[in-house]
């Protein structure tokens, strides 16, 4: 039996293990998902323990994605992202390298759940609200799929930093996010705006539009105000889950080699959000 796992503190919340046994089960993968909660200074120690240990692939959370960073041979998009996300023990159990590889599918899963939604990202201008972890993987995602991106950020600093590591971006505060969804084809909020206040949305009503498709990386709760009043406005509407989905969708398909079973996956991962 191969075990998977996620690392983050706090992880009694997470969605990941049904959705991952979800996929095992559909395909007959003889495999475990379990959770792991080490105290957050020891995102290093954690990731070689479980190595030593024979775990086959770790998810990271939230607070050792950028730690992790420093215990893995890092993917291109991990080290652009400065985030990984997604560990594979392979490389090392196989005797290829010393250190496992390190994998950011955040990208993967703003990408994956616009394609799933028909959503066209290549030559479209596309807004990102937030430059956290999600805005990072949502950043790179849009622009590495030919969009031109423009990043704004309640600290405008930061939205400035990222920019400047995003090919063809641009960075700014929120004091013309207005104008700029107006004119935008695609739009990410990847704030936590809207998660622990329902009725808080970080883009007024007024300045979505029909033309828009609109993905908000917060899924709980699963249909934010954003999403509501851009569904009002016309536009295409992508919920969290989607991102969830399709980063650990990723995941499966990293560690095991397997078109992941993305509709058993996503019944279990709705299932358990509701
Ligand atoms: P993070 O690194 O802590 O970044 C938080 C971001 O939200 C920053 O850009 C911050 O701006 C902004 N922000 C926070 N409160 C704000 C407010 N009141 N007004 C305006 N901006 C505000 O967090 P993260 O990991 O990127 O996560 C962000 C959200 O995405 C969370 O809701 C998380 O659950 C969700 N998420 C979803 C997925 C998925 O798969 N669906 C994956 C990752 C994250 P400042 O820089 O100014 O502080």
């Amino acid at each position: 039996m191969q075990v998977y796992g996620l690392i983050g503190n706090p992880v009694g919340h997470s969605l990941s293990p049904p959705m991952h046994e979800a996929g095992y089960g559909s395909l007959g993968i003889d495999a475990r998902y379990v959770t792991f909660e080490p105290a957050p200074d020891d995102a290093a120690e954690a990731i070689e323990g479980a190595g030593a240990l024979g775990v086959a692939g770790l998810n990271v959370t939230v607070p050792f994605k950028q730690d992790a960073l420093e215990a893995v041979d890092p993917a291109p998009l991990a080290e652009r992202i400065g985030a990984v996300n997604t560990v594979d023990f392979a490389p090392v159990r196989e005797g290829d390298a010393d250190r496992p590889r390190g994998h950011n599918t955040d990208a993967a899963g703003v990408k994956r759940a616009f394609s799933h939604h028909d959503v066209e990202i290549d030559g479209r201008d596309a807004v990102v609200v937030g430059a956290g972890g999600a805005g990072r993987a949502a950043a790179f995602a849009l622009a590495d799929a030919g969009a031109a991106v423009h990043v704004a950020n309640r600290t405008a600093e930061r939205a400035v930093e990222l920019a400047e590591a995003v090919p063809g971006a641009t960075g700014a505060g929120l004091d013309d996010l207005g104008d700029r969804v107006a004119a935008a084809d695609v739009l990410v909020n990847a704030t936590s705006v809207g998660m622990d206040d329902p009725d808080a949305t970080p883009v007024p009503a007024e300045h979505l539009h029909g033309d828009l498709a609109v993905l908000d990386a917060v899924y709980a709760p699963i249909e934010t105000r954003l999403l509501r009043e851009a569904a009002d406005a016309g536009a295409t509407t992508v919920d969290g889950a989607w991102m969830l989905l399709f980063q650990g969708v990723e995941a499966f398909e990293i560690w095991t080699g397997a078109d992941a079973p993305v509709e058993a996956m996503n019944a279990a991962l709705r299932a358990e959000l509701e």
